[in-house]
């Protein structure tokens, strides 16, 4: 099979024009790239016709699988509707109000109050925007910086590669006074000798000696994933987000919860902060499973107390953009959820995530695998040359790129990220294609050792 479709047209014009998002632009210009042009289900084909099973959900996000003409429709329909209107000032269109009211409806507690962006970096750069603005406007103009992780990713904006943890900052040297990191609550990298009790009193004790040091008055959120996604898919240890939750209690920092990844069932509830890790943010940020990817939006969820400060008379909250409120956007987000509430996805993943999570598991029985950690639809393989030690293979050795291309040649999607693979398929997968995922993965990892 010719995974790299190289010769081809559109290989050619990518190859002299496109500038990538997120990705190494040399070994691209060099090596080419697979040509996406078709997808059904839980599958994509490219553009000679092979066809994979979609390892990334297009990249965390095709929630509800391909070919949904249900939402292709009420798009279609929106687009000749009105295909777009701005919402800024007095204007507004009804896709947007009845989204913003069942996001109201779904978030928990006094999560009531919803601003459109067209993206997750969009969505975490707005929840900071508000942050900042809420203490401008009570007269604490000193309380602005936000506690992050090192391995967090957050983003790409100015703004947002800030949140993001230093290893996404190569080249870039801007707003990063604004942030402190903590350490990632990466247990299986934790010191030798502790243990994950030990480690998680360490990870707490930490950032309690951050807000003191900064000074509690100059500190207005902490930002944290409740999974990390493209850090390397870190479940933190069991207590973490409640005990870290705790401390934006005792210092009155707001807790901005980035669900771009984790919300609308990829862990088998709506929103994880609240309904599986039982903590009540301040502001949920979400984008990608809000429309499943058809269409581009995300949406920044505000609680009423943020709210009722920056929508004081006595001043505008001057942030927003054109495509804020998009139409189409929001009439596939309805769509979305209506599907992901009428087919009882979140339910449904709480039964098939397990048996995704045991599948590749099993992995870890070969000496390339350090570990396979994540909860149900969000994944990640660690590959390393010394089970015991678990020392990293030389970056030469590209592991996790060797591993995705040998499981696309056997058909099937996998991202590789430095020494690690990650996968986040659409959560519709069936028993049967959850097996064939976990030997295809087998065998690539075979074929590289
Ligand atoms: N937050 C998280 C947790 C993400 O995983 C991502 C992207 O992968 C973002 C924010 C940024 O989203 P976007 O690429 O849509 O701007």
């Amino acid at each position: 099979m010719n995974y790299q479709y190289s010769g081809h047209e559109a290989w050619e014009q990518d190859r002299q024009h496109l500038i990538h998002p997120f990705s190494s632009l040399a070994v691209n210009k060099e090596e080419g790239c697979t040509v996406m042009a078709g997808a059904d289900g839980v599958h994509v084909s490219d553009a000679e016709g092979n066809r994979f099973y979609d390892g990334i959900g297009g990249l965390w996000c095709v929630n509800v699988g391909y070919g949904r003409t249900e939402i292709i429709d009420a798009i279609a329909q929106q687009l000749r509707e009105l295909p777009f209107y701005s919402a800024f000032n007095n204007l507004t269109n009804k896709p947007a109000s009845a989204l913003a009211a069942k996001l109201a409806q779904l978030a928990p507690g006094p999560l009531n109050h919803v601003f459109f962006g067209t993206g997750g970096s969009i969505a975490n750069d707005s929840a900071v925007r508000m942050v900042h603005h809420y203490f401008n406007r009570i007269g604490k103009p000193y309380r602005k910086k936000i506690l992050s992780r090192q391995n967090a990713y957050h983003g790409s904006t100015h703004l947002t590669i800030a949140l993001t943890g230093p290893v996404y900052q190569h080249g870039w040297d801007g707003a990063t006074d604004l942030v402190h990191y903590l350490s990632a609550p990466h247990s299986y990298r934790r010191p030798e000798g502790v243990s994950e009790e030990g480690f998680l009193d360490f990870l707490i004790q930490e950032m309690e000696e951050a807000i003191l040091k900064l000074g509690p008055d100059n500190v207005a959120a902490f930002i944290a994933e409740p999974i990390m996604g493209a850090g390397g898919v870190i479940v933190p240890p069991e207590g973490y987000h409640k005990r870290t939750w705790d401390l934006c209690q005792k210092y009155g920092l707001f807790y901005i919860s980035d669900e771009v990844v984790t919300a609308f069932g990829r862990l088998g509830h709506m929103f994880a902060s609240y309904d599986k890790f039982g903590i009540q943010p301040d502001i949920i940020c979400t984008a990608k499973g809000i429309s499943s990817g058809y269409q581009p939006l995300s949406a920044t969820i505000v609680s009423d107390e943020i709210f009722d400060v920056i929508s004081r008379p006595d001043g505008a909250f001057y942030h927003g953009f054109t495509y804020s409120c998009h139409p189409a956007a929001c009439a596939a987000g309805l769509k979305n959820i209506e599907i992901l509430e009428r087919e009882g996805i979140c339910e449904r993943v709480r039964k098939t995530g397990p048996i995704f999570q045991r599948t590749l598991k099993k992995l870890e029985e070969l000496d390339l695998v350090g570990e396979v950690r994540g909860s149900h639809f969000m994944m990640c393989i660690e590959n390393v040359a010394n089970k015991a030690t678990k020392q990293l293979l030389p970056a030469e050795a590209n592991v996790g790129k060797r591993i995705a291309q040998n499981c696309q040649k056997r058909g099937l999607i996998v991202r590789p990220l430095g020494h690690l693979n990650i996968m986040s398929p659409p959560l519709i997968l069936n028993e049967a294609q959850i097996e064939e995922i976990g030997d295809i993965t087998h065998k690539a990892i075979v074929a590289t050792m």
